[in-house]
């Protein structure tokens, strides 16, 4: 609903789902190491927190206790994606740390491997798939190594012998028939009773639905979040909601993150903001859901704080039913570098509406930019950890979004990381024609990607008029890629602009080469990596993006502008001519301008049938045979930085000191250390 996320090849354009801009302002950190490991399909981060340094001490105080109050709930997630999860966590951490056989050996290893995916998708579904991870070693080899740790570091309940436990966990860790799926979407069947998720005990789909259909006042018009912050359950033949609040289910978890709250709240930085916190700590208190409206209007309100943060029961992706909310937490502070780039775009919006390449009729007599907000994470947490959005938009209560607004951010040094890691993993190395292009990639990619979406989301979207009368739906089901395609060119041909040198956001005239390139490479080649052998172009991103590269390829044939050469059986695209491409990029422009002004549907269903939709099957299985070798992690997620408060002799903070050489393994089990506040079995 809410989230945008990042495209798994690094060649792909940003604009996920259209999340803003990002940021470029990492140069003080070119040996920043981004890689830190990769395992089954998971490729593991990290990120830099650049500006953290030139934070007032009090507001580095601030991230310091909204970073500890994140980290306090990471057992609620846990718990919330199945029951068992925070002992089988602990079960396998156990023999993780204490094993003293062989650890080479390849049932051990793989043990290893299936405790860094229950870390990472926190519980034992995989994070995306929903599935049950299975395991790569016995029961057998479990039993037998748990035998030999200490028995203390095992989650035995009270008088448990480790025979009953494994009676009672080993049937949810190896039997693929029990418990099998986290969430079910299947169609037909009871989606409560067959989802493994926690948030549900005793009770089926239709007493769910009964329950919370009574609760429900069609004619209100500021209904609060049913059934969000809470376990529906049947006791004693009742359906009844324990509330997850401080003295109540989660109690443990949420005191911990009330009383880092309190701390923050002491060095707010505005009254906003402190109205904000006490607010939320208000509703963790109480559970109560009116409050918890209340916190989220004051939330949207609060603009001039740098620091930012969402702690809370958030998004509903986890419920079958759609209601109950997954906790997460990440803390921010806005991206001055960043956003002042986009607000020197947004001041000079007449200049370029001016300038463009469109018929006058269609343009805007008076244009306003936007200025995307890009923020710098802190830290991630709950389940923004460790795979995360790259956007965030934000509440969810569609009554609070139309009365209120809503918070719409890209969080810019998580783009800069996933891009910084793809340097260097093989894939421009593939798919790259020559070193030439290589330089320029390497030179200027990252920035002139950035540029790109900037200019997308500041001006592209809100640039050209409609004609009077035209109705804004004329396009139907075309709309959105002549939409993007439309936003997409505008970058394009302004990427390439004298007047982006003069304004100080390109270096010099061979920059913009850079987006050239990968934005044809990527739209003639690479994209299709994403598409299933069979398979046509679907979505509006990958259909405008193909559109744009095959429109120019084909009109300029004749000059021989861009080219498809094949070498030793592979194919490369060669740019002949930046200047002419960057007419053609123009050209179409207006002509895409043109439709949506007057609304042309036939003109918009000729041209993305024509080269927005079908797939050269040839050069499609050359495509997939090449990636397949780069053996590329298709889902990466993050270790965060380490926060230490240093104190002086009183016990005040005189400083907060954040470092990155913590590895994955190490964080993990530092969190089940410090952060573990739940009981192992629930109530
Ligand atoms: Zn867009």
């Amino acid at each position: 609903m809410n989230r945008s996320f990042a495209t798994w090849t690094a060649a792909c354009a940003l604009c996920a789902a259209c999340g803003g801009s990002v940021s470029n302002s990492l140069t003080d950190t070119d040996k920043f190491d981004y890689n830190v490991e990769q395992f089954a399909d998971l490729q593991i981060l990290r990120y830099h927190v650049p500006g953290f340094e030139s934070l007032s001490l009090q507001q580095k105080e601030l991230v310091y206790y909204l970073t500890e109050a994140a980290l306090q709930g990471r057992d609620i997630l846990f718990d919330q994606n199945g029951k068992y999860n925070l002992r089988i966590r602990k079960l396998l951490e156990a023999v993780y740390t204490g094993y003293q056989g062989d650890r080479t050996a390849e049932e051990f290893k793989a043990l290893e491997t299936y405790l860094k995916r229950v870390w990472f998708a926190n519980g034992i579904y995989h994070h995306y798939g929903c599935e049950k991870f299975v395991p790569g070693f016995t029961a057998e080899f479990l039993r037998k190594a748990l035998e030999e740790v200490d028995t203390k570091a095992l989650p035995l309940a009270e008088g448990q012998q480790l025979a009953q436990l494994c009676d009672e966990l080993f049937p949810v860790i190896f039997d693929p028939k029990v418990m099998p799926k986290r969430v079910n979407q299947a169609d037909g069947e009871d989606l409560v009773l067959t989802s493994a998720c926690n948030y549900y005990e005793g009770v089926t789909q239709a007493e769910a639905e009964a329950f919370y259909g009574a609760m429900k006042d069609p004619n209100d018009a500021t209904p609060i979040s049913y059934g969000l912050n809470s376990r529906l359950v049947k006791e004693n033949g009742e359906v009844k909601e324990k509330v997850w609040k401080v003295g109540g289910l989660y109690g443990e978890a949420l005191s911990k993150i009330v009383y880092w709250l309190e701390k923050a709240k002491g060095v707010a930085e505005t009254a906003e903001q402190k109205a904000v916190i006490e607010k939320l700590i208000a509703f963790y208190q109480t559970g109560d859901l009116k409050t918890f409206d209340e916190y989220a209007i004051l939330w949207v309100k609060d603009l001039n704080s740098r620091i930012d943060f969402v702690n809370g029961f958030t998004e509903s992706y986890g419920d079958p039913l759609g209601m109950k909310a997954s906790w997460e937490s990440i803390v921010n502070f806005k991206d001055l570098e960043a956003t002042r780039r986009t607000e020197l775009i947004s001041s000079n919006a007449q200049w370029f509406e001016d300038h463009s390449p469109v018929d006058k009729q269609f343009k805007k007599a008076e244009v306003k930019g936007v200025t995307a907000k890009v923020i710098t994470a802190a830290i991630l947490a709950g389940d923004l950890y460790p795979a995360t959005a790259i956007g965030i938009n934000l509440p969810n209560a569609n009554w609070i979004r139309s009365a209120h607004g809503s918070k719409s951010v890209t969080i810019g040094n998580i783009t800069d990381a996933y891009n910084k890691a793809a340097h260097g993993n093989g894939f421009a190395e593939e798919f790259v024609n020559s070193p030439e292009e290589l330089r320029l990639l390497d030179t200027y990619g990252d920035l002139t990607g950035n540029l790109h979406t900037d200019l997308h989301e500041c001006l592209g979207h809100g640039s050209g008029k409609l004609l009077p009368g035209v109705d804004p739906d004329a396009l139907k089901a075309y709309g959105s890629t002549i939409e993007e395609a439309r936003a997409d060119l505008f970058g394009l041909y302004y990427v390439a602009d004298p007047k982006l040198v003069e304004l100080g956001l390109t270096p010099n005239d061979e920059a913009y080469k850079a987006e050239y390139y990968s934005y044809l490479m990527n739209g003639l080649m690479t994209q299709l990596v994403r598409i299933e052998p069979g398979n046509q172009v679907e979505e509006a991103h990958m259909r405008n993006r193909q559109l744009i590269a095959r429109w120019v390829y084909e009109q300029g044939k004749a000059d021989q502008v861009v080219e498809l050469v094949q070498r030793e059986g592979k194919t490369y695209v060669v740019v002949n001519d930046y200047a002419k491409l960057r007419n053609l990029f123009g050209s179409l422009l207006a002509e895409i301008q043109r439709i949506k002004s007057t609304g042309d549907f036939e003109a918009a269903r000729s041209l993305v049938e024509h080269y927005a939709v079908k797939v050269d099957p040839t050069l499609h299985a050359e495509v997939l045979a090449r990636y397949k070798k780069l053996n590329l992690a298709p889902y990466k997620g993050f270790v965060n930085p380490r926060y230490e408060a240093v104190t002086d002799a009183h016990g005040m903070i005189t400083d907060v000191k954040v470092t990155y050489d913590e590895g994955y393994a190490e964080q993990m089990l530092r969190y089940s250390r410090d952060y573990s506040n739940l009981p192992l079995v629930n109530e």
